[in-house]
């Protein structure tokens, strides 16, 4: 018996005695075999990308939770520090919260300034508008001169002064 069949590679009729022959001939049944195996290449190449960017995903998925714990962390130890009275912690957060024109702000600062020079086992020469650390009215004098002249000049002021 024969069968009538088209050759899927070339496209041409052909009569064939075996049902199961697909191809035409040789030539095509091995063009036939290259695309598989360029399928095949292709379909690995995919799945290797694929698995790649995969990766890619969870890694940077990781990373990122890594930061956000991280951050948590020093925002933990931060509220911590602010807790326990740490002046420079509290000085930050002020300022975050209520800028930098509070009595509070500058009596931090002041406390903050002076302490940094205690810790160095010497005196502060930091003076805001003229004002001295050290000056008893510092935080209500800075805020005045803050009022006055409208802009805030820090600067380090002569030791004999
Ligand atoms: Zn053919």
């Amino acid at each position: 018996m024969k069968y009538k069949k088209i050759c899927p590679i070339c496209g041409a009729h052909f009569e064939t005695n075996n049902d199961q022959t697909v191809y035409c001939g040789h030539s095509c049944k091995v063009e036939a075999k290259r695309a598989r195996d360029r399928e095949y290449q292709r379909n690995k190449r995919e799945q290797a990308s694929e698995s790649r960017r995969q990766y890619r995903e969870e890694y940077e998925r990781a990373r990122l939770s890594e930061i956000a714990e991280r951050d948590r962390k020093s925002k933990e130890d931060f509220e911590r520090r602010c807790a326990e009275g740490d002046v420079r912690a509290l000085l930050i957060r002020e300022k975050a919260q209520h800028g930098n024109s509070t009595r509070r702000y500058w009596e931090l600062f002041a406390q903050c300034v002076i302490d940094d020079a205690e810790r160095i086992g010497t005196v502060s020469r930091v003076v805001v508008n003229g004002i001295s650390v050290y000056d008893d009215c510092f935080a209500d004098a800075v805020l005045e001169s803050i009022e006055e002249r409208g802009h805030i000049v820090a600067e380090l002021g002569r030791k004999s002064k």
